[in-house]
């Protein structure tokens, strides 16, 4: 079943959360951000159109939580402008179960897939 309107709000605020967090550990970007959480989620979604520049990201991919950050900021982005594609897994398909969702809301691939991808070298 497709998440309803509901599932994707709650999964917004805990990637916003999420973001949050990352980002006040990774001080360059937790100033700049600050002032978009005050809106609340559906302001954010509306202003936060512009992701990442692709020089925030490669320095973002340096490290563990910056890759997190990044995949949270993604997570967010398709959330607000592609919500069809949120939650089905980017390898085969399937909705991604919410409960998954829940607990790792960036999640791009089901839990088989992922195991797989893990399990592959270059990824
Ligand atoms: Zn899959």
């Amino acid at each position: 079943m497709p998440l309803d309107n509901g599932q994707r709000e709650a999964l917004g605020r805990l990637l916003e959360r999420e973001r949050s967090r990352l980002a006040a550990r990774l001080q360059r970007f937790s100033a700049q951000r600050d002032d978009v959480e005050v809106g609340g989620f559906s302001q954010h979604m509306a202003e936060d159109a512009s992701a990442l520049t692709e020089r925030e990201t490669a320095y973002l991919l340096a490290s563990e939580e910056g890759r997190r950050l990044v995949a949270v900021d993604q997570a967010l982005d398709r959330l607000l402008h592609s919500p069809e594609s949120f939650g089905v897994c980017e390898h085969c398909g399937v909705e991604i179960p919410y409960a998954r969702l829940e607990a790792v809301p960036a999640a791009r691939s089901c839990l088989e897939c992922q195991t797989g991808v893990e399990s592959r070298s270059g990824w």
